[in-house]
């Protein structure tokens, strides 16, 4: 495989936040290196059932992840396995669920809070942290700019085609203060400085970039519901690919069959949904 891709996920970072908060994102799109669009989370929006429908590319009626409560091996095709399948190193660096779904389950803390597994049909090379104790008064999130360094060496070490990061810290936030809040201000464009380094190092590197969220979040600080304020988020690409008019409203559905297209790897019947890349 040649090709390279980072999808960069910040949890619970809702359409406005994006589009008012992260200067850097917005100050590439102005300048024509990025594209965005608005992409819309499938029902509930819930962080677990996200993730599992933005890697396998089926909706939680198929997947079966309906709460943060159902975690297990899920026993369908997703980019992990897609990329393996056409010879690509996969790499990731995410809360423990994503090592749960798409590699093996109970996550164990100690086998697998990190590994380095060549020959895995999965993924290759994971960093995981699992927010155990996580509530209201301790968020129990790493920091971001080490989750940013730590996929960039994982990157360098071992040649990922493919990289997943994924942060809770904004999730977080936005449960503690809800978002019309000066404190989320804040940590949106700390979020925003801590990544832009690591962004022109990846782009420099040769990676193609897809910066976005799991689901969106309202002013109260919740999400898992039907609305824009909870489903919808922003979707930044960084790459030569063609994509739809910047009025599209994305289907989350289509992530995965977006990421294997671009790689030029399989797309499984089970992933549906047109790409909304070109080839
Ligand atoms: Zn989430």
């Amino acid at each position: 495989m040649e090709r390279r891709l980072k999808l960069i996920i910040l949890d619970g970072v809702p359409w406005r936040a994006w589009r008012r908060l992260f200067g850097n994102l917005e100050g590439w799109v102005e300048s024509g290196e990025a594209r965005v669009w608005r992409m819309r989370a499938r029902l509930p929006s819930i962080s677990a059932s996200c993730y599992a429908t933005i890697h396998t590319g089926a909706p939680p009626q198929v997947h079966g992840v309906t709460s943060n409560e159902t975690i297990f091996r899920i026993p369908m095709p997703d980019v992990f396995s897609q990329v393996r399948a056409a010879g690509g190193t996969t790499g990731a660096v995410a809360h423990s669920f994503w090592s749960a779904f798409f590699n093996r389950a109970p996550f164990d803390p100690v086998r697998d809070i990190e590994y380095d597994e060549p020959d895995s049909p999965a993924i290759n090379h994971g960093r995981f942290h699992t927010m155990t104790g996580y509530g209201h008064a301790n968020q129990m999130t790493p920091c971001d700019l080490d989750l940013f360094a730590t996929l960039t060496s994982l990157s360098r070490r071992f040649g990922l085609n493919y990289g997943l990061l994924h942060s809770c810290t904004l999730d977080s936030m936005g449960h503690r203060f809800g978002h019309d809040c000066v404190e989320m201000d804040h940590a949106c464009a700390a979020a925003d400085a801590m990544l832009a380094p690591f962004l022109r190092m990846w782009r420099e590197a040769g990676d193609e970039v897809i910066v976005t969220a799991d689901h969106g979040q309202s002013d109260r600080g919740h999400h898992g519901g039907r609305g824009a304020d909870q489903q919808d988020f922003a979707l930044y690409y960084f790459g030569p690919a063609e994509g739809p008019p910047e009025d599209a409203l994305l289907d989350q559905l289509q992530l995965a069959p977006t990421i294997l297209t671009r790689l030029g790897a399989p797309v499984p019947p089970g992933m549906g949904a047109a790409p909304f890349l070109s080839a």
